[in-house]
């Protein structure tokens, strides 16, 4: 008789985006005369930019000759990614990363979802609430949590994302061995300073533990203070792996590229206590279960790098900040205190009563979808998130509702 892995029955069913949907198609049968905009998914509309666009047809166009046809690449990315990961990402900010401690992927999902694999199974997991849902639900199915209790997996140690530590989670008070940080931050669009985040390097040192650190919004930040690598941070090397991403970046989430770095000095132990490097682990579990990413997708990756693609990039980016500040400022202006929006493309408000209640205000009254802050974790209750990624027209429209609506 052929067991499941019991681990995934323990699974909460991922409410939030079905729940969304289905008030917003209930809603749309009610009132077929409303249109309704939609700031509440973190998906890009804009198009992909010129620069990606010419190099994935150039590429397509070298894989219709016999001199230029390529078939399985090295499943770690192409040399030309990412040597040009390595020196525009890295080096250029003073932050010592080499190319081949780079893995090319085709999403941040699946590397954060994957590198649990290389831990062991009692390995006592760090997560901040509210947090993306990919890191806690690939930990329980993993098995490395006891059953959901009230709101909350036991055996996780939840790291509280609020108000009064400004939305960056304190040091844990119990011993960890794994965390997960994620700056700028999806849901809340906080940011960490070179000196808090230290604070962790530090932490992590002194407790043989290891940071995930996503930084799959990075591009959005505008503050020249703010790190945008854990990598910028001294010591982070041997404790640290770094998740990012093109998706938001240069609108690839359709398109598909991302990269995790493993540093060579990056460690964790066996049972013997002895230093076990990650990187050759990840490297045999991604050319294990990975066969690279196509080469278009690369060479428009690639372009993200050329001057064309950084400028275009850039305004892409701007264009969702712009629309951020939009939202903060109708937000702020209408009484609501919000965190986000500066260095990233979330508005994390607080809307002082039930997420889900406030999500049905917003849609019945101004035909405007939000995500509820609840869904992403305890701490997120009562709060909503607005997401940037929308034409400017249509979040000035928004807001003009929104401000009928609660004003
Ligand atoms: N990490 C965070 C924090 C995200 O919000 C997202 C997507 O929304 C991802 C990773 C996934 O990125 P990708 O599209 O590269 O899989």
């Amino acid at each position: 008789m052929l067991k499941v892995n019991e681990h995934y029955l323990k699974l909460q069913a991922s409410y939030l985006f079905s729940d969304i949907a289905k008030r917003v198609a209930t809603f749309q049968t009610n009132h077929p005369e409303r249109d309704v905009i939609k700031l509440g998914i973190g998906d890009v509309t804009n198009p992909l930019p010129e620069a990606c666009i010419n190099a994935m047809h150039a590429a397509v166009d070298e894989m219709a000759t016999t001199a230029g046809f390529r078939g399985y690449g090295p499943e770690q990315g192409y040399d030309f990614l990412r040597d040009a990961i390595a020196k525009n990402d890295f080096q250029a900010r003073g932050a010592e990363v080499q190319s081949d401690e780079i893995f090319v992927s085709d999403g941040a999902k699946c590397d954060t979802g994957n590198i649990q694999e290389l831990f062991a199974t009692d390995a006592r997991i760090a997560l901040p609430d509210p947090v993306y849902p990919v890191y806690l639900d690939t930990n329980v199915m993993a098995g490395r949590t006891g059953t959901f209790k009230d709101g909350r997996f036991e055996g996780i140690v939840y790291l509280d994302s609020t108000k009064a530590n400004n939305y960056v989670p304190d040091l844990p008070t119990e011993p960890v061995d794994l965390i997960y940080l994620c700056f700028p931050n999806n849901p809340t669009g906080s940011t960490i300073t070179k000196e808090q985040l230290k604070v962790w390097v530090d932490y992590a040192k002194d407790n043989k533990a290891l940071i995930l650190f996503d930084a799959a919004y990075e591009a959005f930040i505008r503050d020249p203070q703010l790190p945008h690598s854990i990598y910028e941070i001294e010591g982070a090397r041997e404790v640290a792996i770094e998740f990012r991403s093109y998706s938001k970046s240069a609108g690839f989430t359709g398109t598909r590229c991302a990269y995790t770095v493993v540093p060579k000095e990056c460690i964790a132990y066996d049972s013997q206590g002895g230093k076990q490097a990650l990187h050759p682990l990840w490297n045999r579990r991604h050319c294990t279960k990975f066969n690279g990413v196509s080469y278009p997708v690369q060479r428009a990756a690639e372009a993200v790098y050329s001057p064309e693609g950084m400028a275009q990039c850039q305004t892409l980016i701007d264009v969702y900040l712009a629309n951020a500040k939009i939202i903060g400022k109708a937000m702020g202006e209408l009484g609501y205190s919000y965190v986000g929006g500066d260095n990233a493309p979330y508005i994390w408000i607080w809307g002082n009563r039930d997420s889900w209640e406030f999500f049905d205000l917003l849609l019945n009254e101004a035909g405007v979808v939000c995500t509820p802050g609840a869904g992403f974790g305890k701490c997120g209750q009562g709060y909503i998130r607005l997401s940037a990624f929308n034409s400017e027209a249509n979040v000035v429209e928004a807001m003009e509702r929104i401000r009928l609506a609660l004003g």
